[in-house]
């Protein structure tokens, strides 16, 4: 459980090959449980990590990243992460 004003670390946990839903619903608002976020990979070398903000509570966090996920995230960048599950062959 978390309480305000401490400021924990948060590990994304999808998969590298996880479709746009799944990686959408594991960046989801802890506070309100929203998937409609927006995100921004913060590009840097060591710790890479998202930065996500919830357009519903306006919940802003940082996610910390495998380097596989930061791949797959700068990947899905021109495209934006829906609830729409895909076959791989169309993402
Ligand atoms: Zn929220």
């Amino acid at each position: 459980m978390l309480h305000a004003g401490l400021v924990a670390t948060e590990i994304a946990s999808f998969r590298d090959e996880d479709e746009p839903c799944l990686v959408l619903v594991s960046l989801a608002c802890p506070s309100c449980l929203s998937s409609d976020i927006d995100w921004q990979l913060l590009d840097t070398e060591d710790d890479p990590s998202v930065r996500c903000e919830c357009r519903g509570c306006g919940n802003t966090r940082t996610v910390y990243l495998t380097q596989g996920q930061a791949l797959r995230l700068a990947l899905q960048e021109p495209w934006p992460l829906d609830l729409i599950p895909r076959a791989p062959a169309l993402l």
